[in-house]
């Protein structure tokens, strides 16, 4: 299922949409209960939701597109350098906390704030008083559906939900002065997510493209078989000590062309627009205001 939370008259709900998210058909419980939001649709499972017959077909125009996830549970747990090339690069930048090895032997896993989300079209905001290397990045996320600890590599998909586009956008500045990524990654708007979260049923994560232009300029080109852990890795590393639940996201992370990797560093400045795209995802488009 291709799925989008949207806003309508004031109600949000989540809908089932097809390949350009131009039209969109209304969720219900078994019971004829509108499916308020994707947390509710995750925790209850796609066998308790159902087209609904009450409610019309809605057109993109008629509805605001949400993050598929309004408000995450917790933080997003986000995977740094975790493609070949964008490692190497951000080593190279003089950014990196930790430059001395440009591929990590293990995963590196930070975290992102909750309140960063927002939806395709939303602005992410310029606190140009702030910071000078405003940076993006095109990411595959990961939705989990079903709770679990020490889930090992071979059982890792059956507790995903599904897949959407991120942009882990970051203050390169904070990222590097103050030494953890928590901050320069987590103001507000910093998380662009969707808008279509595609369930897992419908999707191979291990070999999709990913591209990001930035004004229409291509920047990122890479497919996520070039991870260097996989998702079954990351899902194995996170939750050995740590329940993943419901709800909870993991950003892939991303390949290399962000623009901290050019000589000189191509960071976004106000009007830019980002547009990212995920084989068999679909478009996340954002502006800088
Ligand atoms: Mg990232």
């Amino acid at each position: 299922m291709r799925l989008v939370t949207y806003l309508h008259h004031g109600m949000t709900g989540v809908g089932l949409t097809d390949a350009d998210a131009s039209r969109i058909r209304p969720l219900d419980q078994i019971d004829g209960t509108p499916i308020p939001d994707m947390l509710t649709l995750i925790r209850d499972g796609l066998e308790a939701a159902t087209p609904s017959v009450m409610r019309p077909m809605l057109s993109r125009a008629e509805v605001a597109l949400l993050p598929p996830i309004q408000r995450p549970p917790r933080n997003l747990f986000c995977v740094g350098k975790n493609y070949r090339e964008h490692a190497r690069e951000f080593a190279e930048s003089g950014f990196d906390t930790a430059s001395n090895s440009a591929l990590p032997p293990h995963p590196v896993v930070f975290s992102k704030l909750p309140g960063t989300v927002i939806g395709d079209r939303d602005s992410i905001f310029y606190p140009e008083s702030l910071t000078e290397a405003l940076d993006y990045e095109a990411e595959l996320a990961v939705v989990i559906g079903r709770a679990g600890r020490s889930i090992p590599r071979a059982a890792a998909l059956s507790h995903v939900f599904g897949y959407t586009i991120v942009n882990d956008v970051t203050a390169r500045d904070w990222q590097q002065r103050h030494g953890q990524w928590f901050l320069g990654k987590s103001f507000d708007t910093f998380c662009p997510m969707g808008p279509v979260l595609v369930t897992a049923d419908e999707l191979d994560p291990s070999a999709l493209d990913i591209r990001c232009w930035v004004n229409g300029e291509l920047r990122q080109e890479a497919n996520t078989r070039d991870l260097i852990f996989d998702i079954p890795t990351l899902i194995e590393t996170i939750s050995a000590g740590i329940t993943l639940q419901p709800g909870d996201i993991i950003a892939t992370g991303t390949p290399a062309g962000a623009g901290v990797g050019f000589k000189p560093p191509r960071f976004l400045q106000l009007g830019d627009e980002i547009a990212i795209e995920i084989q068999g995802i679909g478009r996340l488009v954002n502006d800088v205001f």
